[in-house]
């Protein structure tokens, strides 16, 4: 038996009794290729699996742990505000604060409708820009993630897109038009053909989910004035990017307005809430009734103390420097570590959320992602995780506040041993 085999022994187990009522072990199908230790605890950078071992996180559970794991003065708004109670089919203090806290932060939006989940608000999204519009069509972007409800989720298979699951309605798809992101004249062609159809644009502002490609320069600006023009309206699905690229999210960091953006991940200090915000004219059709949005949980009191209490933290202590200097290091040794190791490991990204590869060219758009050898970094991942560095097996790395000089110090040195072991 070896050490780590030995080591592993109550994680194997629970992963045996997962096996017999969760479906593939798992609560989310995003978490097929990932980790199978089974953690009992995380606090700051670091978490700890049921059989002792620690691990230095740069996954942050898909990216809500933005300030670190289980931030006490959220944890402490959180348990305060729960003793008065946990939701109220009601309106409530909290619920008018974290929504002009998500206003004053972003600063270019008037409203904000929350929800649980980013699939939720991106719905609502949609919804609103086509009944805003009275069009139907949305043009989205390949590689692009917003989502795993029928209307969104999409695969590349057997050399074309299409729905990515069984029991998914093809159909449902019909009504978008994708097109190769970071390629403004293909945006200017698609309008051209389609804009009295086409109600809005959604994009990640920064591409993250598939592989981390920032805009190329004066590509979001030549989007905004495309949709100006032909009166479609612009969605920046920062799910991923809000709060993280900066505190006014990816809007804020390139400098483009969308007309509605959703939020939701590095939000709450990993709560689970989302929210939809935008224009006064567009979301007051939802204040109106014209347009329908609603949720059991949306504005829950843990939720809404949570955004206020995270949001308020972003505000008052900003990590943003610090992270970009952790992050920054990090990708350089990285780098250095690739070349020492003779191996043509590729960083490219943000330090923020930055994404690790094989190969020698940077990506701009989802086709130049799709020729990495994804495959052989999937191996090199459980190889990162078995030396104790939690991170995603497709390659996007999250850096958070609580990630300090001594993580740095310790992540390098883990990487260098796995790098080591694994040739
Ligand atoms: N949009 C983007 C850009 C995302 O990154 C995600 C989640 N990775 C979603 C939507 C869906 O959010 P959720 O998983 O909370 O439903």
């Amino acid at each position: 038996m070896t050490h780590q085999s030995r080591r592993a022994l109550r994680s194997n187990a629970l992963r045996e009794r997962a096996l017999r009522h969760a479906p593939g072990g798992v609560q989310s199908n995003v978490r097929f290729g990932g980790p199978r230790a089974y953690i009992e605890r995380a606090k700051g950078a670091w978490m700890w699996d049921v059989d002792g071992k620690d691990y230095i996180d740069y996954l942050l559970g898909q990216g809500p742990n933005f300030l670190g794991h289980a931030p006490d003065p959220v944890l402490e708004a959180v348990e305060r505000a729960c003793r008065g109670g946990l939701l109220y089919g009601g309106q409530h203090l909290l619920e008018v604060e974290a929504a002009e806290a998500i206003c004053a932060a972003i600063g270019w939006a008037d409203m904000v409708r929350f929800g649980v989940s980013g699939t939720e608000s991106v719905q609502a999204a949609l919804r609103l820009a086509r009944g805003a519009t009275g069009r139907t069509k949305v043009i989205r972007f390949e590689g692009h993630y917003h989502g795993w409800l029928d209307n969104v989720l999409l695969a590349y298979k057997g050399g074309r897109w299409g729905p990515a699951s069984d029991g998914q309605v093809a159909s449902h798809l019909d009504d978008f038009i994708l097109l190769p992101w970071n390629d403004a004249d293909a945006v200017a062609e698609a309008l051209a053909q389609h804009s009295d159809e086409v109600a809005a644009i959604i994009m990640e502002p920064m591409m993250i989910n598939a592989g981390t490609i920032e805009p190329l320069p004066g590509y979001l600006e030549r989007v905004r004035e495309l949709c100006t023009d032909n009166g479609v309206v612009l969605i920046f699905d920062e799910v991923i990017s809000g709060f993280r690229l900066a505190l006014g999210g990816a809007a804020e960091r390139f400098g483009v307005t969308p007309d509605l953006a959703t939020y939701g991940k590095a939000m709450a200090g990993g709560w689970p809430v989302s929210a939809l915000a935008g224009r006064a004219d567009l979301m007051e059709r939802f204040g109106t009734g014209q347009v329908n949005h609603s949720g059991t949980f949306n504005g829950s009191v843990m939720a809404m103390a949570a955004t206020t209490a995270t949001i308020g933290l972003l505000r008052s202590e900003p990590p943003y420097q610090a992270i970009d200097e952790h992050g920054t290091a990090l990708m350089a040794g990285i780098r250095d570590l690739g070349a020492k190791h003779g191996l043509d490991l590729h960083v490219q990204g943000l330090p923020m959320a930055f994404h690790v590869s094989f190969g020698t060219e940077d990506a701009t758009d989802y086709r130049t992602i799709r020729r990495l050898d994804l495959a052989r970094y999937e191996k090199l991942a459980a190889a990162l995780i078995q030396h104790g560095i939690w991170v995603a097996s497709r390659g996007v790395w999250y850096v958070s506040a609580a990630h300090g000089p001594k993580e740095l110090d310790q992540t390098l040195t883990r990487i260098d041993r796995a790098l080591k072991d694994w040739r």
